[in-house]
């Protein structure tokens, strides 16, 4: 018999079950629906052989020491610095916005001074900064704003970037010198031979069983350990009494080219044009040498798997009342990007689940000491 049940076989699910079996010595079911475990990072071998991401490309970065030395126990990993450059009026340049973009866009020769003295003179004065679209023009000013964010937004959420917090589009900075990388943060990696691999050493317990195809929330309840730990969506756990709380999805063409490289970087962005958001190629990401490369293009829709959860003050408020629910909920526990509706990095899951898995320990008696 199992202690917990873990739904969900994701980055909240592998680093809970890990715990619960390795420090508190658990019995821990782990089901997913989904025919493979890594949740939304895993990936796999292409028929030809090329390591893709099937649900887009995962970039690790991070600036906590004490996530990478948990995860370090479960894998090697290989340096890599993400870039990505924009489609912009014929051009590709630098996203997030840098003195290359400036120089590039507008013909100049600009040093850093004279590129934050171009932005402030086209920035607008914001009197209080509540949505995506006020947190860039406050930035750059509208026509940077049109050029490299509102459709971008438009197309990937389905939303005018007034219609989301301000948090979406503060994920990107804007720079005035040369750094082109998309993330600054202090441990930028990949896992040397893939999440996949990684999330098998993390479940490689004997005190883990993990079973694939199965939805946690339709196992007869003589099958149900006692205690869960949930990951999916929170408001299919409370079988949306409330209404659904909205979700963005993304479908993923990935197709196989014959010839090494498609293009510079890692990802392209496509803010003004075509249907998809952005192109990857994943062998910028993964570092690896094959004679064909495979691009993922990714189509934001409404409908399909919930990838994102949209942050927005309606959407709050209501998940605030699933949360008032889930507070109630004694034996579950609710951790990770869809059961939080946080818009979480994979090293912000990480981080939430060590520290639920701190309170749950002083929270809860351990199995061994019942029995005892
Ligand atoms: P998930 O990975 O979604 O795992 C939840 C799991 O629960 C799923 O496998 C699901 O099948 C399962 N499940 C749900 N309900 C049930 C049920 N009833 N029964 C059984 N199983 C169930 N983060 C980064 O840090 N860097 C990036 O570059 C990055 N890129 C991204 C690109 C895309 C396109 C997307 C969508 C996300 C990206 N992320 C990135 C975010 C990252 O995917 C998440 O932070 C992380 O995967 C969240 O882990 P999780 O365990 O909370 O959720
Ligand atoms: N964004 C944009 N143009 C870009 C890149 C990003 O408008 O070229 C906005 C858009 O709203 C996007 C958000 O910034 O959803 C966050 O971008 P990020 O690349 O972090 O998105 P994710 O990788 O999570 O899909």
């Amino acid at each position: 018999m199992h202690d917990w049940i873990v739904v969900g076989a994701g980055f909240a699910g592998a680093v809970m079950a890990e715990r619960l079996a390795r420090v508190r010595g658990e019995k821990v079911l782990v089901v997913d629906k989904r025919d493979h475990i890594a949740g939304n990072a895993h990936d796999l071998h292409s028929a030809d052989g090329i390591l893709y991401h099937q649900y887009g490309p995962h970039i690790f970065h991070t600036n906590s020491d004490a996530i990478v030395t948990y995860l370090s126990q479960f894998t090697e990993w290989r340096p890599y610095e993400h870039r990505v450059l924009a489609s912009v009026d014929g051009m590709l340049v630098p996203i997030p916005i840098n003195r290359t973009t400036i120089n590039t866009l507008y013909g100049l020769n600009l040093d850093e001074a004279g590129v934050a003295a171009f932005l402030a003179s086209k920035a607008e004065t914001v009197e209080t900064i509540v949505t995506s679209e006020d947190v860039v023009v406050a930035a750059i000013g509208r026509e940077l704003y049109e050029k490299f964010f509102r459709g971008y937004t438009r197309k990937q959420w389905g939303l005018d970037p007034s219609e989301l917090n301000r948090s979406v589009t503060a994920r990107i900075p804007t720079r005035t010198n040369d750094d082109d990388r998309y993330f600054t943060d202090s441990f930028q990696a990949m896992p040397a031979q893939g999440y996949t691999a990684m999330f098998r050493r993390m479940l490689d317990h004997p005190n883990i069983t993990v079973m694939l195809g199965t939805d946690g929330l339709k196992l007869p309840a003589s099958e149900r350990p006692p205690r869960m730990v949930y990951t999916g969506p929170i408001d299919a756990y409370f079988d949306h009494v409330h209404g659904p709380l909205p979700y963005r999805s993304l479908q993923f063409r990935h197709e196989t080219l014959n010839q090494p490289q498609y293009q510079p970087v890692g990802t392209v962005n496509y803010p003004q044009d075509q249907d998809y958001t952005r192109i990857t190629e994943i062998k910028h990401i993964t570092g690896q040498q094959h004679p064909c490369t495979m691009l993922t293009y990714e189509y934001p829709t409404a409908e399909g798997d919930p990838y994102y959860p949209i942050p927005r003050p309606e959407n709050e408020a209501l998940f605030k009342q699933y949360e008032a629910l889930a507070r109630a909920e004694a034996d579950t526990w609710f951790v990770g990007r869809l059961a939080t509706y946080r818009y979480y990095n994979m090293d912000q899951v990480v981080g939430q689940a060590l520290a639920t898995f701190q309170r749950l320990d002083a929270a809860v008696p351990r199995t061994s000491q019942i029995a005892a």
